[in-house]
């Protein structure tokens, strides 16, 4: 079959590759329809994460058709329209039973590579380095789905693929952003990076009772959508725009409610300290960029709260835990629950709620997409997210 690798640092290519196969009676292989490249890709083409190896298959938004399930899979036969979470969980271990599905203690078979840095470790992701599992990614034209009775999600209206695809991580992400973020109807809400998951964190704000969204980016197209989707916008590359003056005078002075962080871990800023962080990363003294992340946790009013979906790897420097603690705000964090949200959203997507598909500006084919890597982390061409057909000809 054919698949995206990541080959090293900035370099991403597509190789005809061996199809999988089951290697566990639980395991169900998808034929995979459509795919997606995630802003969490962009991190590992930086190369921010360890632990990638030269061949490793990326991607962890697809969808597909179950092509052949193993023997001890129930949920599922041959035939079915699945869209698959990007977070492996057993069903089965204590965090599986309390719903926190993306630690499950028995999807990362590497978890003792995780344990050394983090104390414990996350469930497996597909297509996100070997301390993360090491599974294969999606996008490719097949993938191996383990725990396949208790992951994918079965599609079982005629909506597009276009318009359930994003249940396989960004809209989950962005809705659990905002329920993290514990909106109160009236509430004002900020947020910052308005990629794929900002948007669906400003829209589901909206959803969970926020009266008004602040959405921070610098990139036009961007700001735009978020403009469309009823926010006001702070663009933080025009000269004299201070984003923490313009939270405080759009909030009397109180700051906003609630703020989110959806930028994470390679976060740009024009002034001092983006430079500062940016000379430490290189000199190996810092694995994080955290300047959204220090704006947001002085932004916040006091006993407000900060939800962070934004991907952080390592040590972040800096950060004013004084104020945090000062203030007495509320974090919340972390990998989405991907399992609490799947079947909810696709009931709103299907009650015409909200049509996740109008983020989409480019439609590729697998051949593509080492190139597009390329083109929206140097954010040239208006990109907002890139969609591949896996069975597309790169000729058509
Ligand atoms: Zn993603
Ligand atoms: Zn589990």
């Amino acid at each position: 079959m054919k698949a995206v690798c990541w080959m090293g640092k900035s370099k991403v290519e597509t190789l005809t590759v061996a199809d999988p196969k089951l290697l566990n009676p639980h395991d169900a292989i998808i034929k995979i329809t459509k795919t997606a490249i995630c802003g969490s890709d962009l991190h590992l083409y930086d190369g921010f994460i360890p632990t990638m190896e030269s061949g490793d298959i990326l991607g962890h938004e697809f969808m597909g058709v179950v092509e052949e399930v193993g023997k001890e899979v129930t949920n599922l036969r041959r035939g079915d329209r699945v869209v698959i979470p990007f977070t492996i969980a057993c069903g089965n271990c204590l965090f599986c039973k309390k719903k926190i599905w993306a630690a499950c203690d028995n999807s990362n078979p590497n978890a003792h590579l995780m344990e050394a840095a983090y104390g414990y470790s996350g469930s497996g992701l597909f297509g996100y380095s070997h301390m993360m599992g090491g599974y294969a990614g999606g996008q490719a034209q097949y993938a191996r789905v383990p725990f396949a009775n208790v992951g994918p999600l079965k599609i079982e209206s005629d909506l597009p693929d276009e318009k359930v695809l994003f249940l396989s991580d960004i809209f989950p992400t962005g809705y659990m952003a905002a329920e993290n973020a514990q909106i109160q109807s009236g509430d004002t809400v900020a947020v910052w990076g308005c990629g794929p998951v900002g948007q669906f964190a400003i829209a589901s704000a909206f959803m969970l009772g926020a009266a008004r969204v602040i959405a921070i980016d610098r990139l036009p197209e961007r700001l735009e959508m978020a403009r469309s989707l009823g926010a006001i916008t702070v663009d933080y590359s025009e000269e004299d725009v201070s984003v923490l003056t313009a939270l405080k005078d759009l909030t009397g002075g109180i700051g906003p409610d609630a703020c989110i962080d959806a930028v994470g871990l390679e976060a740009h800023s024009a002034q001092l300290q983006g430079t500062y962080d940016k000379v430490k990363v290189a000199l190996m003294m810092e694995t994080d960029r955290p300047s959204v992340l220090r704006q947001a946790i002085q932004a916040v009013r006091k006993g407000g709260t900060l939800s962070v979906p934004g991907v952080y790897g390592g040590l972040l420097d800096k950060v004013p835990f004084g104020a945090a603690f000062g203030k007495g705000i509320t974090m919340k964090m972390g990998q989405t629950n991907m399992h609490n949200y799947m079947k909810p959203l696709l009931e709103r997507i299907e009650k015409g709620q909200i049509d996740p598909s109008y983020i989409i500006s480019h439609r590729i084919t697998l051949e593509q997409a080492p190139e597009m890597y390329k083109v929206w982390r140097d954010k040239k061409e208006n990109v907002t997210k890139i969609v591949i057909d896996p069975w597309a000809n790169a000729a058509a």
